[in-house]
């Protein structure tokens, strides 16, 4: 692979989640000129970009993805070599109480971001995150570039229509523009009502003798769970890579949410059949039982891998929310 200059400007929509956050730490470090977009900058906190410790290092923009003028306009004035579209209703759980708006926001997003970068000619590299959550369910055969696409949730529909969307930029336009397939990647910043940031909090509770049980839904589910600084990284390389390539970004290893339950509570000291109700609510019919992943073509192409096992993952989060209810609530890099 070809070792290219960093580009001058970024611009990252969506740059208040976890992965943005993340990400402008990167490429900050990496010399780079970050700008992000928000739908709101005004009626928003930043909290992740705040612990990462970015916040007034970026420069931050009122865009709605989905508002053609509106992203025309700030590609004309920001001119970024790189834009990466983060931005999306990123919960499967709540794409099915607001359908609409989760479609709407990906799909739509996704088109307008790639339409203006042709009409206003910038010269750019396009890379949207693209989710696991597009192949379904995949049983035992780990989904590579290749599979094909069972979506069962309005967010897996709508992330597999925008993925397409990309590629047929790519394919009919010529434009670099490629799709991370990104499987489920955590860190300290996850907000509270995905699955694992509920264990770590529940887990810290209970050892604090605040709580003494944690109920949690379907415990056999199988995921491929990594550590989200090594999936921005990822992001970057696909960016530098001497070809837009589609590619699937996981660690490769399936477990069940149970053995995570069962390394987070003993991180904690405890011991997570004496405290999990399991099955407390009912089995969501749309939830895939197994998403596993092949990600040996990122390998291939980028040099990429995983470093970070999902016990490595438990750990630093176990790790990180000891600190948090220290009062170190800032990032630490825990390699
Ligand atoms: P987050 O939910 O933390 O952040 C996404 C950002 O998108 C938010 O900060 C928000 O910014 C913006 N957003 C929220 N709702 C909408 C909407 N309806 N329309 C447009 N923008 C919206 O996501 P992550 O950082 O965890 O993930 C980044 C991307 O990667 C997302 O697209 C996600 O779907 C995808 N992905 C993530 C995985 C993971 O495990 N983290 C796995 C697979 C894919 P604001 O409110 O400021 O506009």
């Amino acid at each position: 692979m070809t070792v290219r200059p960093c580009p001058d400007t970024a611009l990252i929509l969506g740059i208040g989640g976890q992965d943005g956050a993340l990400l402008a730490r990167q490429l900050l470090a990496m010399g780079v000129r970050v700008h992000g977009g928000s739908r709101d900058v005004a009626g928003r906190a930043f909290p992740a970009l705040a612990r990462v410790g970015c916040l007034d290092q970026v420069r931050l923009h009122t865009i709605d993805p989905t508002n053609a003028a509106v992203v025309a306009d700030a590609l004309e004035t920001i001119r970024p070599s790189w834009i990466f579209n983060l931005a999306a209703q990123s919960s499967v759980h709540r794409s099915f109480e607001r359908p609409g708006e989760t479609v709407d926001g990906i799909v739509r997003g996704a088109v307008t971001v790639l339409e203006a970068i042709q009409r206003t000619r910038l010269d750019c590299r396009f890379l949207n995150a693209s989710s696991s959550e597009c192949f379904g369910d995949t049983g035992d055969t780990p989904a590579n570039e290749e599979t094909i696409f069972r979506p069962c949730s309005p967010y897996g529909v709508a992330k597999a229509a925008a993925h397409w969307t990309v590629a047929h930029h790519r394919q009919t336009y010529g434009l670099f523009a490629c799709s991370g397939i990104l499987f489920n990647h955590e860190s300290p910043l996850r907000p509270d009502h995905y699955v694992t940031a509920k264990v770590v909090r529940g887990a810290a509770d209970i050892a604090a003798g605040l709580a003494e049980t944690l109920c949690l839904g379907d415990i056999d589910i199988q995921r491929d769970w990594g550590w989200a600084p090594e999936y921005v990284a990822a992001m970057v390389a696909m960016m530098n890579a001497d070809t837009p390539q589609d590619l699937v970004i996981a660690t490769g290893r399936l477990v069940s949410l149970q053995t995570f339950v069962a390394m987070v509570f003993e991180a904690f000291g405890l011991d997570w059949r004496r405290h999990v109700i399991a099955g407390a609510y009912p089995r969501r019919p749309y939830d895939p039982k197994i998403i596993a992943a092949n990600p040996a073509m990122a390998q291939v192409r980028l040099g990429w891998q995983a470093k970070v096992d999902v016990a490595g993952v438990a750990a630093r989060l176990a790790a990180a929310e000891q600190r948090r209810r220290a009062g170190h609530d800032c990032w630490v890099d825990m390699a």
